[in-house]
């Protein structure tokens, strides 16, 4: 009986893995050159700590995590992680970073898991890659990861990303901004969807960021957060949009803009490309400075991101396909004697870094011919027992068909001589 994977959860072929490569090849390129240091953290946790950190009226929360119950601990539950900022605040925490050197940035790339409705660019097992700034109020952080972004999506040639801006205020101004949103929601209750309806008490921002067609009119002329923030706030969302100007970084402001989860203040960002239709946000993030002191440690500021990889990777094969690395040599032999020299040949060249590759068993010269073509070898090398008796090879350049006679003796040195050249 054949075994499939399961609904949401996707295999990265090769052909495919080779753009992935790419994509966090430079995304620790310009990790490093904004001095972030990678952390990796479990795939398991907690179910608490994504509950408090995220807020129990999310959608995460409330539906889309995998929690199971521990069997090494009766009554508690663990989650596969549905998003790497609360995560990688606990291990700060439980490690003490703070207590070294107080200001961390840190970046991961890996797994997450939510059980959403899988559709195009959107899977249940999903990778990010996410940074965080952990000890930085200031606003220059904020607009540091948004600039390192942009650096990013230009080293990866992802062309007209748009970057949509917001505020959250935070404790000092939200609340009146949410009764003021909440009034407002209140006179328009009935046009909006159940979920919207359900949960417009506890969480009233969240209506802003529904999808529904009926709640995205209804708040169309809904106050904006902007409009509320108090002094302090405005300040600060005034420096990250003077450092953006300075640094010719266009941005739009978005007071729709409420990122889903409870633990979000001050800016919000958005990334986003209009080719990639509804769900269009290729990375998102924004300053959570009460997070580590929810979670139980000294108060302690935040700014982070997380860029979807299957989303970035769908924008980046329509553009183009990423070759697989080519092979260098495949040796194609004749005969007990030729698979014996070809098998230990393999390994030494194997050892000096050369990618070698042959077949194990006895094919025709045409068939192993074929086959080195389909590996897109750069060189064949044909050996059999005369080739042998002599001491000698032809090596045979599959870009220019060019043959050449080498001393067997001689052969590690002029293949890793010709590799070098090019
Ligand atoms: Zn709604
Ligand atoms: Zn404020």
């Amino acid at each position: 009986m054949k075994i499939n994977s399961i609904k949401g959860f996707a295999d990265i072929l090769p052909g495919d893995v080779e753009s992935w490569h790419f994509v966090e090849e430079k995304a620790r390129e310009v990790f490093a050159r904004y001095s972030f240091f990678e952390i990796r953290i479990p795939i398991v946790e907690k179910t608490e700590l994504f509950s408090r950190s995220l807020g129990e009226t999310t959608d995460i929360v409330e539906k889309e995590m995998y929690t199971f119950p521990d069997q090494d601990a009766k009554g508690s539950l663990l989650t596969l992680r549905p998003e790497g900022t609360a995560g990688v605040a606990r291990a700060y925490l439980e490690a003490e970073l703070y207590k070294v050197e107080p200001v961390r940035k840190l970046f991961y790339l890996g797994p997450m898991f939510r059980r959403e409705r899988p559709q195009k660019g959107r899977l249940r097992q999903f990778y990010q890659i996410g940074a965080e700034v952990l000890g930085r109020p200031d606003p220059l952080v904020d607009a540091e990861v948004l600039l390192l972004l942009r650096d990013f999506f230009s080293l990866v040639g992802l062309e007209g990303a748009t970057l949509e801006l917001n505020s959250l205020g935070d404790v000092q101004c939200r609340p009146g901004y949410r009764k003021a949103l909440l009034a407002f929601l209140k006179e328009r209750e009935k046009k909006l969807c159940a979920n919207c309806q359900r949960r417009m008490e506890r969480n009233p921002l969240r209506v802003l960021d529904c999808k529904e067609e009926s709640c995205v009119e209804v708040t169309r002329d809904a106050p904006s957060i902007l409009d509320y923030l108090c002094d302090d706030c405005r300040a600060h969302f005034g420096v990250v949009q003077r450092l953006l100007r300075d640094s010719e970084l266009d941005y739009q402001l978005n007071p729709r803009i409420v990122r889903g989860l409870d633990y979000y203040c001050r800016t919000a960002f958005e990334w986003t490309s209009a080719r990639l239709g509804s769900q269009n946000a290729v990375a998102a993030g924004g300053r959570y400075d009460g997070l580590v002191e929810d979670l139980g440690g000294p108060p302690t500021p935040g700014v982070g991101f997380a860029i979807g990889m299957e989303r970035l990777v769908l924008l980046l094969e329509m553009k183009e396909a990423r070759q697989a690395p080519r092979l260098t040599l495949f040796l194609v032999w004749v005969g007990d004697a030729g698979r014996a020299w070809a098998f230990s040949a393999a390994h030494r060249l194997r050892q000096r870094g050369i990618a070698v590759e042959m077949e194990g068993e006895q094919k025709s010269l045409k068939s192993q011919m074929r086959r080195a073509d389909k590996l897109g070898a750069s060189y064949v090398l044909i050996v059999g027992e005369e080739e042998l008796g002599r001491g000698t090879v032809v090596l045979r350049n599959m870009d220019t068909k060019e043959q050449s006679e080498l001393a067997l003796d001689r052969l590690e040195d002029e293949l890793l001589a010709r590799r070098v050249g090019g």
